[in-house]
This record gives structure tokens, sequence and C-alpha cells, in this order.
């Protein structure tokens, strides 16, 4: 046999075990330490009550034989599929059900949809971005070249005509970033995209965050995005599901082939998401749920405004937070990613994510979230107002 020689292009990822690594150190020569960590990257809300109770019933229903499942559809249940189409409806974006494909979460689907795909295929992916874009293509060995996201242009780059690609990578709102593509930015990529035949990838993980209506939850509030976009979208950061697994991959049939092709991947290689999850994840769309739902989303975007107030009133540059748990800060005193790292972890015991860790154009910057208590981002930014 021989071994798939991609993995040996893959880069070791030294971003998380690093943070451990200094952390520990930190906290093994000061014991006596008040940490804060605002790097954290998961939700630390609990499921709402909706939730909990919609798992609870259908728990009860499996162990029942009148009412047990074994095997469901693994495009996922229609009770779902028409909640997930109904949400859509709400920002005029109408799907057909075989357009709707419920998943374990979204970096799965993100990273089987390149079954897709021909491996000679070139991937445009934008620069500091969410990692798992570029590995799964480093695996299957495609070129992989970058849309650079810069202080410039808002960390929102748009295309360059001069660039060919068949693959366009876009996450709005951004992880790690925070930054958010309005409408005419989201038609230049569009209009792009079908120029050169090439295909969108857009991940709408983090879409719950925007509460300004005149910025798109869905790439096809867009005119033309069907026929040349694939979004990819989570109940993780949306209703808590990161240990729950919940998703949704939309392939519109204007797509051509690819949405019977997807049908045909996920029928072979997949089989499907738990009753009682699909359940759960029904309830998150009822009225109920979405009550419930926008609280705790409400919270960490109060959190994330008292990061920013913050950072404004020390005069740092920051984008996101506004509609996007990320705020994305550009180190004071021009120091490193790293540098801001270690200063920040001994002068106020306060813990973030470095840039650097996230592509070459994140040097220089620092993403702090706002999935910690109120408490702790409140007394981290009492410490940012002291040192800046
Ligand atoms: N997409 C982005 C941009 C993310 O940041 C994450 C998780 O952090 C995901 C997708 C993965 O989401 P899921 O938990 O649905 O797999």
């Amino acid at each position: 046999m021989n071994i798939n020689p991609n993995y040996e292009n893959l880069e070791q990822s030294y971003l998380f075990s690093t943070i451990a690594h200094k952390v520990n150190d930190f906290i093994s020569k000061n014991p006596d330490n008040k940490l804060i960590r605002l790097g954290i990257g998961d939700v630390t809300l609990p499921l709402c009550k909706a939730v909990t109770d919609a798992l609870h019933k259908a728990v009860d229903e499996m162990g029942v034989k009148e009412t047990f499942r074994g095997y469901g559809p693994e495009q996922g249940y229609d009770f779902l599929r028409e909640a997930v189409q109904k949400y859509y409806k709400k920002h005029n974006v109408e799907l057909d059900l075989d357009e709707i494909f419920i998943s374990d979460g979204a970096k799965s689907d993100l990273g089987n949809i390149l079954d897709l795909f021909n491996t000679n295929n070139t991937v445009l992916v934008p620069d500091p971005v969410y990692p798992v874009y570029v590995d799964t293509n480093v695996m299957a060995g495609r070129k992989v070249i970058y849309a650079d996201a810069n202080g410039e242009n808002g960390f929102l780059p748009l295309p360059d005509e001069s660039i060919k690609a068949d693959l366009i990578y876009i996450c709005s709102p951004n992880n790690p970033t925070g930054a958010v593509y309005n409408r005419e930015q989201l038609k230049i990529w569009i209009d792009y995209a079908k120029k050169s035949d090439a295909v969108i990838l857009f991940d709408a993980a983090y879409e719950c965050f925007i509460s300004d209506e005149n910025l798109p939850h869905s790439i096809y509030e867009i005119e033309g995005a069907k026929a040349c976009a694939i979004e990819f979208c989570s109940l993780s950061k949306t209703a808590g599901f990161t240990g729950t697994r919940c998703g949704y991959t939309i392939v519109p049939k204007a797509l051509g082939k690819l949405n019977k092709m997807w049908l045909r991947r996920q029928t072979t290689k997949f089989n499907g998401v738990p009753y009682i999850v699909q359940r759960a994840a029904e309830a998150v769309f009822s009225e109920e749920g979405q009550k419930e739902i926008k609280e705790n989303i409400n919270y960490y975007k109060e959190n994330a405004k008292i990061i920013s107030d913050t950072l404004d009133k020390c005069n740092i540059w920051h984008v996101g937070g506004k509609h996007s748990p990320y705020i994305w800060l550009k180190c004071p005193n021009n120091m490193k990613s790293w540098e801001f790292f270690d200063y920040l972890l001994n002068n106020a015991q306060v813990v973030g994510t470095p840039g650097a860790g996230f592509g070459k154009n994140g040097e220089g910057y620092f993403r702090l979230t706002s999935f910690g208590s109120r408490e702790n981002t409140s007394e981290a930014m009492k410490r940012f107002e002291k040192l800046f």
C-alpha cells in the first residue's frame, strides 16, 4: 500500500498546544493567579430549555417499541428540513426541501464537500482564516492560493480579477476576525465566481450574531448566488450545539449536478444525524427555542460590546464584535502576536489567541472572544484599561 503523501504537506498546528503550554507554565509559577481566558472558541452557556425538553421527549420515544426509530433518511428528517426551510424564508430565501441536507456540523461537511471536486482545482482561501479550509484541501493535494485580508481592506478581501480560482471560501461573519461582508461586497464575489465558473463555499456558522438588518445572513439573499454557491451552517454557536452536533448544508439545484452528487455522496458515506438530535435541532427553530437562544446570543454579544468599548477607550484598533463573537485587534505598540500574548499573560493574566496562528496576515493581531462569563469579561477589560 501507499499512504496519501499529501499528509506530509500539512503544516503542524502549534497554536493551541503552545497556548496550553505557556498557560500551564504560568500557572505552575503563579499558583495564586487570577487567570481569565478570553481565547475560548467554544460556547459556555448550556442548551436552552426548549432544546432539552425536546431531547427528553425524543429519548422517551426511542425507548418505546411503537415510536422507536432506526436508520433515518441520510439527508435528514423532513420535520427538521422544513424548519430550516422556514428559517431561510425569514431572510427571503426560498429553498426546496431537497436542497437542504442535515449534517453533524459544519466542520465535517466543509471537509466532505471536497469529494465532489477534482483535485486539480485551485482553491482561493482568505488569510487569516479558519484552518480547516486549508488543511482539508492540502490533504487532497489541491493547490491553495490566498486572498489577503488586512487592515487596509478591513479584513474583507475582494476578488483580484487577474487571479483564477475554482473553489472560493468565504466565511462571514468571519472566524477569526469577526468582519462581515455586506450585500454589495458579496455580489462582487458572486459575479467573480460566475465569470470564472467557480463555486463559492460560504461558511455561515456565525450568521446568528448578525443584528443589522442590512447585512446578509445567507449568501442566497444576494441575486445569482444559487447558481454558484454552497452554504454551510451549524447550530454549534447558534444554540450551543458544539457537543450535541447538528448543522445543515445547502446545495441548490441551480448548481446542476452538484445537488444530486452531494445526495449520492451522503447516502453512500453518511448514515444521518441521530433522531433525538434532530428533534433537539427542530426545537431551536420553534418560537420558544428562538426566543431562548436569542437570550444566550445577546449575552455573548453584550460581552463583545464590553470588549469593543474598552478597546475604543484604549485607542486599540479592532474589527468584529458587533455581528460576531470574535474581536480582532491590532496589538498595541506594534507588538507581534506572540509577544502580545506573553505581555498580556504576564501583566494582566488574560489569555487570548495570537493572530499569527490563523495565517501570515494575522501577525501583529490578536483574537479575543465573547464566550466567557460576564464577570470574567468585565474584569479582563478593567485590566486592559489599567494596562493601556
Ligand atoms: N466554521 C467556522 C468558521 C468555525 O469557526 C467553526 C467552529 O469553530 C465551524 C465551522 C465548525 O462548526 P461545527 O461545530 O458545526 O462543526
